[in-house]
């Protein structure tokens, strides 16, 4: 590996003004479980890399009145046993618990798998299903982007020189609500999804009648993708085993995978309409408060 620099700011502003810094390439470095094996390699080269995990604002995990803040930093680990994360944003749960092993999850953090912006993120399509945004800071100020735009091309976002991404933020869960997140592989673990499909449902009283969803789709084109006319499709309507159908044939209507390895572009449209619908009724069974036998790697 090449000689670097190590900083490890413990302000955001130390950590902005490092990062502006002319004539010098730099990283900032969460878990780390991405940018050291592409340092490794040779395909990312920095000349600083910037310990982001010190930084109280990056590691801020809270629910307010305006929903989920959840700092960039934050490891896996803290988000699987936050007990309002687990009641409230399950699909994150879902994201979080495969992302790896024990110790992958220990330190790999949400911001830095969306920053990654890999197509097969685990964390990307739940974030996108949650209405998640992005807050970013940088020399200009900070901005807000929807997670479904932060995304440009594999590996590429809309990050500018200088910004660093602080915070993913979700609106309270409405009543009757319910997410999930689900992938294949081919194997059980340790491995990137063939397929990633997140799916958010809110319900009405009743629990038969969809009033919003919010389907979103990894692994099957360049960037994570919001599967919007799916989504629209179903808002308002009567659940049922037709209209979850419908909704996955418009999924599959949407996606551009590539072949490779682990499967055919034909195979990852055909597992693009049978995980939408998995995913569609295990969040339809948690937004009725009813036990969701979803076990990962099953
Ligand atoms: C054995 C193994 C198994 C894995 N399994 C999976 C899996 O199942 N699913 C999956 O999705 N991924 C998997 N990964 C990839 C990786 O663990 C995840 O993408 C993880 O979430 C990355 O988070 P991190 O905090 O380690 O990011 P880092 O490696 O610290 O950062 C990733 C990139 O984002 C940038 N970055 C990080 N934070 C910020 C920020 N706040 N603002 C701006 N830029 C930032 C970094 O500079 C770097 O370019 C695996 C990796 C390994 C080594």
């Amino acid at each position: 590996m090449h000689a670097f620099d190590y900083q490890a700011p413990t302000t955001l502003r130390e950590a902005l003004e490092l990062l502006s810094k002319p004539q010098q390439s730099a990283r900032p470095l969460a878990g780390g479980t991405d940018l050291i094996d592409q340092m490794r390699v040779g395909r990312l080269t920095p000349e600083v890399v910037i310990d982001i995990k010190k930084i109280a604002e990056l590691n801020a995990l809270r629910v307010d009145s305006g929903g989920l803040h959840l700092g960039a930093a934050v490891p896996c680990y803290r988000i699987c046993s936050e007990r309002a994360i687990i009641d409230d944003y399950s699909a994150l749960v879902d994201s979080c618990r495969i992302i790896g092993g024990v110790q992958i999850q220990s330190r790999a953090s949400l911001g830095g798998n969306l920053c990654n912006s890999g197509p097969a993120g685990d964390s990307i399509p739940s974030l996108i299903a949650l209405q998640a945004t992005c807050l970013i800071a940088g020399p200009q100020g900070t901005r807000e982007v929807p997670v479904e735009s932060f995304c440009t091309g594999p590996g590429k976002n809309v990050l500018r020189t200088g910004e660093l991404l602080i915070e993913l933020r979700m609106p309270r869960r409405a009543p009757h609500s319910g997410s999930h997140y689900r992938r294949m592989i081919p194997r059980n673990e340790m491995d990137i999804a063939v397929v990633g499909v997140g799916a958010s449902v809110q319900l009405d009283a009743t629990g038969k009648t969809i009033v919003a969803a919010r389907l979103a789709l990894g692994a099957v084109a360049p960037t994570p993708l919001y599967a919007e006319s799916a989504s629209q499709l179903l808002a308002g309507q009567p659940v049922s085993d037709a209209l979850i159908a419908k909704a996955a044939q418009a999924a599959r209507e949407i996606v551009k995978p590539i072949s490779d390895m682990r499967g055919t572009a034909e195979y990852r449209v055909h597992v693009t309409g049978v995980l939408v619908q998995r995913a569609l009724q295990a969040a339809i069974v948690r937004a009725r408060g009813e036990a969701c036998d979803y076990r990962p790697g099953h």
